[in-house]
């Protein structure tokens, strides 16, 4: 090694996408160092986006149980009562546990942890300045950008941290807010208006478009709209949010929807209207790295930039904003760094939104399918019908399965249920697999369990379910 400021890869950021591929490049023999601006490694999805926000969601689902359905079970529970700070301790220490762990991953393969923010000062050189000023510059042939990204902020309505927040904050508020307002019925609005509706808020989603998620198939969207309305959560949909005030301790928001203006207050105001990437201070424009209007990094099918020698992955480059699709991509480049033939099958990412009930997919949903392959045949499933579903008292939602009706290749699977998130592999590994719904309709699966929904909503693309 000789010099202890050179390497053979740098990548910069320590989210899924940087240590992964950090990880990956070490198990290949490079001599790695990660730059990353916090103590703590495990990026967003660790610190403050997938970890403490599912953590909260099994809290206040428990909480939720607790109070109102345990008694379908026969269990009497008086007495129930919420212990804020409690629950935000225990999710602290899910969040420490893991980030500790990946620290013990990088010790086992002996990655350099450069604590700094970076900045790419030329091809091959990274500028990192510690909290305290001081700089340090560390070298080496590749680098690759992880760097994730941040909340988008409305021009008219700006974070203040406090009353107008982003989901970073809404995962540590001290008091359950009496009225949460949400703007943006994408996954993050859906999970945090859950976890705090169910500790007590009142909360009101107000959204754009005329319809929740609107990335996932609409017969599913609707449906878990409905459930959501269900649980006291109120839509106001076709809602352009206008501007906000802060006035004694509340918030006022302003919003039009068609010809009506409103003022609505609340105690808090979560913007969750998406995610921008996270590019500042890195020296990349400077250095002539090309970006897409929105700023993602532009790369090829190899992670490469158009400057030779930087590569970005995650995040940062755009497509799906998922822990696990940076995580491939980590993994991908790393390989092909390595000569290996490294690759992300994109139409198997599963996409998950972890409300109660599940809404997870993989493939194309309904409205893609009929685009791309014109006939298709659809096969669906009620949890009504599946025996550990009613055993569970778990019956809201269903499978629905969707297969190119020429070939019967599976095109898509969605899954609205309890363990939707679990369930959903089922249908990454058999589009990886490119298997056909016979495939899935001829595998035995156990009983009684959830599964079993997917061979039956398989059976039903040939219209052969048997318990329904
Ligand atoms: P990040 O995780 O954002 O990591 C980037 C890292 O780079 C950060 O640690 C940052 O500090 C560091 N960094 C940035 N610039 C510099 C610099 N110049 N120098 C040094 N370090 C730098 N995804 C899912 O798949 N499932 C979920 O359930 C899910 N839930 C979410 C819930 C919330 C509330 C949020 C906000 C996000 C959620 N996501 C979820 C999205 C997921 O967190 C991201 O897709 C994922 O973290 C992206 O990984 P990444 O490695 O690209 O970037």
């Amino acid at each position: 090694m000789g010099d202890n400021n050179h390497f053979d890869l740098i990548v910069i950021g320590a989210g899924p996408g940087g240590y992964v591929a950090a990880i990956r490049a070490a198990q290949l023999g490079m001599n790695v160092a990660c730059v990353e601006k916090d103590d703590s490694l495990g990026g967003t999805c660790l610190n403050v986006g997938c970890i403490p926000s599912k953590a909260l969601l099994d809290s206040s689902e428990l909480y939720q149980q607790a109070t109102t359905h345990f008694s379908h079970h026969g269990i009497k529970a008086s007495g129930v009562e919420l212990d804020l700070k409690a629950m935000m301790a225990r999710k602290d220490g899910v969040v420490t546990s893991l980030t500790r762990g990946v620290a013990g991953l990088f010790k086992k393969n002996k990655i350099q942890h450069v604590v700094g923010m970076g900045r790419v000062s030329g091809v091959g050189s990274v500028e990192v300045t510690g909290d305290d000023g001081s700089k340090r510059t560390v070298t080496a042939s590749k680098i690759l950008v992880a760097t994730g990204s941040a909340p988008i902020e409305l021009k008219s309505i700006p974070f203040d941290g406090k009353h107008i927040v982003s989901s970073t904050e809404a995962l540590t508020f001290t008091q359950v807010p009496k009225k949460l307002l949400v703007i943006g019925a994408g996954a993050i609005g859906l999970e945090l208006g859950s976890v705090w509706s169910r500790l007590g808020s009142e909360v009101v989603v107000i959204e754009f478009l005329d319809r929740i998620l609107p990335l996932m198939d609409r017969e599913m969207t609707t449906a878990l709209q409905r459930s959501l309305v269900k649980q006291g959560i109120t839509f106001r949909l076709n809602t352009g949010a206008q501007g906000a005030t802060i006035e004694g301790g509340r918030v006022k928001l302003s919003w039009k929807s068609g010809e009506t203006t409103k003022v609505e207050e609340a105690d808090k105001l979560l913007v969750a209207i998406g995610r921008r990437p996270y590019t500042q201070s890195l020296g990349l424009r400077e250095i002539g790295v090309a970006m897409d209007g929105r700023g993602f990094i532009t790369v090829n099918s190899h992670f490469e930039t158009n400057v030779s020698g930087i590569y970005a992955i995650g995040d940062v480059i755009g497509g799906a904003m998922l822990a696990h699709k940076a995580e491939e991509e980590g993994s991908a480049c790393a390989e092909l760094l390595a000569g290996k033939a490294g690759h992300v099958n994109y139409l198997a990412v599963p996409n998950v939104v972890y409300t109660f009930p599940e809404l997870a997919s993989v493939g194309l949903t309904e409205e893609e399918a009929k685009t791309k392959h014109g006939e298709i045949r659809v096969g669906k499933f009620p949890f009504t019908a599946n025996g550990r579903a009613r055993a569970m008292d778990a019956t809201e939602g269903m499978v629905k399965i969707i297969g190119d009706a020429q070939t019967d290749r599976l095109l898509g699977m969605h899954i609205l249920g309890a363990r939707a998130s679990d369930l959903i592999a089922e249908g990454a590994v058999a589009i990886e697999f490119a298997s056909s719904c016979e495939d899935i309709a001829r595998s035995v699966h156990a009983h009684p369990t959830l599964p079993e929904a997917i061979k039956e909503a398989a059976l039903a693309v040939d219209k052969r379910a048997i318990h329904f």
